[in-house]
């Protein structure tokens, strides 16, 4: 079980699969923002950079995380940086993220929502013992959830009494991003960021090769995809209902909240892959159209221009978005004579 907290977001969120080429890869790995994060560069020089990327992403664990008591959206939650009027001044970064997260929950419609906080804690997918919270005091929550109440006034946030952020569905991505920039100031021009599965890369895995980034089989094994992706210089993220769950007297519980029950949402759909040019727009549109279903998400996706994306059915069918722009070999699934079952 030790292991689980470890493994888990490696082996749900999706792999890489480094075709071979130019460049010999220099990886670090370390468990940050509660979960696996690897960055690889492929030049034996920008090694130190490496270190680097991880101090970032502990900074900003310090700044987004809603669990560390002195991070500053926990500060922000429980009210104590609040002025007269209720507003929170706030560091540029988490005033930029909570924009970003405003935005996202105005364009899916409340699909996604950055006050999810509210109902969050209520539930705990991460460890054992697993309990589905109290109905009434999911409700009694809920009605504390609605971003259109929060309000941003230059470096200062609105977040009502009694409302929380979650800023879960995001952080990743956001932070993926800024990892990129970093690097990419450094003079890095190939590398990949993978943040528990959040792929981001930066150009190419040589001058011949596009990286090869695989999707998950919802609910398969860890080496087990259902397609490899070609890419170059995109961002690849999956959200998926196999990530955190539990099952409870029969019922199936997952960590994808619809933000009006406050349940795991009902949708039709066991994952859905955005790929699109920054990493925070596909971890906030994975996450928004896994709430949406099949229909609206991808009437979503379909509505936005350079976005591309794979819709996978609870039954296992696989839907593109329009005009899917992307290279990719589906994986045969494996069957059980093959398996050698
Ligand atoms: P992701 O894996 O990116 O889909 O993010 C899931 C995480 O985001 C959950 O573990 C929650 O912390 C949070 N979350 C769950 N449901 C929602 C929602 N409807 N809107 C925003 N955040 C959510
Ligand atoms: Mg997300």
């Amino acid at each position: 079980m030790k292991y689980r907290k470890i493994l888990l977001p490696v082996l749900l969120a999706g792999f890489l699969f480094a075709s071979c080429g130019e460049g010999k890869p220099v990886s670090r790995t370390g468990f940050q923002l509660d979960t696996v994060v690897t960055v690889t560069v492929y030049e034996p020089e920008q090694e130190p950079l490496l270190h680097d990327c991880m101090k970032l992403c502990e900074e900003y664990e310090r700044k987004f995380s809603r669990t560390l008591p002195e991070s500053e959206i926990s500060r922000l939650n429980s009210g104590e940086l609040a002025d007269e009027a209720g507003y929170a001044a706030l560091s540029e970064e988490t005033v930029e993220l909570l924009s970003e997260g405003r935005h996202y929950s105005e364009l899916s419609d409340g699909a996604f929502d950055l006050t999810i906080g509210a109902v969050t804690p209520l539930w705990n997918f991460t460890s054992e013992p697993h309990e589905v919270p109290d109905a009434a005091a999911v409700e009694a929550a809920v009605s504390r959830v609605g971003w259109e109440k929060t309000e941003i006034s230059g470096q200062k946030f609105l977040l009502p009494s009694g409302m929380a952020i979650d800023c879960g569905a995001i952080a990743k991505g956001y932070i993926a991003d800024r990892i990129k920039d970093y690097l990419k100031a450094e003079g890095v021009e190939r590398a990949l960021i993978n943040l528990g599965g959040n792929v981001l890369c930066i150009g190419s895995r040589s001058a011949q090769r596009p990286f090869r980034v695989g999707v998950r089989r919802p609910f398969g094994g860890a080496d087990d995809s259902v397609l490899t992706l070609e890419i170059t210089d995109q961002s690849v993220v999956t959200s998926g209902i196999y990530e955190r769950c539990f099952t409870k007297n029969g019922e199936f519980y997952h960590h994808i909240l619809d933000p009006s029950t406050g349940f795991p949402t009902q949708s039709d759909l066991s994952a859905v892959t955005v790929i699109s040019d920054t990493s925070v727009q596909g971890d906030a549109l994975s996450t928004a159209c896994m709430v949406l279903g099949l229909e609206k998400g991808m009437a979503l996706i379909d509505s936005l221009p350079d976005v591309d994306a794979i819709f996978i059915e609870r039954d296992g069918t696989l839907h593109f978005s329009a005009d899917f722009s992307v290279k990719y070999e589906l994986v045969p699934e494996k069957n059980s004579s093959e398996a050698g079952l």
